[in-house]
């Protein structure tokens, strides 16, 4: 093949970006490059290994870095955007940056990006994202949008309906964790039951993992990255810098072209198991058997209910309150060690029972009436 009909089919694979054709061919989206763009060099050099990687489908660059703390490094912003036209040109990678205001936006639409994402902080900001939205007024590119820092599904859904009632029709979300407060291995925890119920409200929208701001750390990337994919998540975004260590931010998450491919190499692919399911004849019996199970886990908690009035009614009789924090505390205790020798987690207890004696409260409290 000589190389003008090469560089034509490369072309024509990879321009224009479009998530909905990747999402369509079955192709995992994977967009990799640094945290930041910090110069010329490291963003060519980067650019140059990623180019190697024949999963890559387009390159990542922070301009405009949200920091926490100022004096921080906030990014090249605009003075980087021609390394990054230029690692496009020279590479034929799609190139993609990250947006919190109307000004960004104009800058990538002038200079050609070919895809945006929106990130978690501004995503918790309806008014920034506002501004992103009417920028984006009659533009057809493809935008990711962040989940905010909290795990507030509202918001992140609104986000998305705000940038699809500018007209954008193609967009993903992208899954990086949530900042709990709570102590984790990880830099924002996963809460995957986040995406799923994303997935579930909003079934045709595709949903990458970003592992690199879940794990916070090298190390924890591949399980993550696995994790995503055997929840049939469309594919990742993964920081990846030359030179890591040197990174002015996210170093310690941040891993080399080279180790990227060696984490996509050992990701296992799996078939989506609703487009299989007439071929596994044993899982749709277990499945009937779980479907019984959860028959009798209703019909028990409603008799628990049905009891819980009972004693509503006797309380009332009485004239005695309906909490008390001795046998809350005597149910938590009792339950959570059972539970966990059944081989339940703490945390699944914790939030089984608290839903449980609050839907009990209420029944007693409708008693009371
Ligand atoms: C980033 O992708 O570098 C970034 C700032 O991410 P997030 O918005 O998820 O913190
Ligand atoms: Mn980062």
């Amino acid at each position: 093949m000589s190389d003008e009909v090469e560089g034509c089919v490369l072309l024509c694979t990879m321009f224009p970006f479009s998530i909905q054709q990747l999402v369509k061919t079955n192709t995992s989206i994977l967009i990799a490059g640094p945290c930041g763009v910090e110069s010329r060099e490291q963003f060519l050099t980067t650019a140059q290994e990623l180019k190697g990687i024949p999963q890559v489908n387009a390159l990542r660059g922070g301009l405009w870095k949200p920091r926490t703390r100022p004096n921080s490094f906030e990014g090249m912003g605009e003075l980087g955007i021609p390394w990054m036209v230029e690692a496009k040109e020279q590479f034929q990678l799609p190139i993609i940056t990250e947006v919190a205001k109307a000004s960004h936006v104009e800058l990538c639409l002038k200079n050609n990006f070919d895809a945006l994402w929106i990130g978690a902080r501004t995503v918790a900001n309806p008014f920034s994202v506002q501004e992103i939205a009417d920028a984006l007024k009659g533009v057809n590119i493809p935008i990711f949008i962040k989940n905010p820092m909290h795990a507030d599904l509202a918001l992140w859904m609104g986000a998305i309906e705000r940038i699809q009632n500018a007209g954008i029709a193609d967009i993903a979300a992208i899954h990086r964790g949530f900042a709990t407060g709570a102590p984790t291995l990880y830099r924002n925890q996963p809460l995957w039951e986040m995406a799923i119920a994303l997935k579930t409200e909003m079934p045709e929208l595709p949903i990458i993992c970003d592992p690199s701001h879940i794990a916070g750390r090298r190390d924890l990337l591949a399980q993550v990255a696995q994790k995503a994919a055997d929840l049939n998540m469309n594919g990742w975004m993964i920081e990846s810098h030359c030179n890591p260590d040197a990174a002015l931010s996210d170093a310690a998450q941040q891993i080399t072209p080279g180790a990227l491919q060696d984490l996509i190499n050992q990701i296992t692919i799996r078939d989506t198991i609703d487009v299989h399911i007439q071929d596994c004849p044993e899982l749709k019996k277990w499945r009937k058997e779980i479907d019984s199970i959860d028959d009798e886990i209703i019909q028990l908690l409603g008799q628990r209910m049905k009891m819980a009035e009972t004693i509503g009614a006797y309380k009332k009789e009485k004239n005695l309150t309906i909490f008390s924090l001795h046998r809350w505390k005597e149910i938590l205790e009792s339950r959570q060690a059972k539970g966990e020798q059944a081989g339940l987690t703490i945390r699944f207890l914790k939030t089984y029972l608290e839903a449980l004696h609050a839907e009990s409260i209420r029944h007693q409290v409708d008693i009371m009436k």
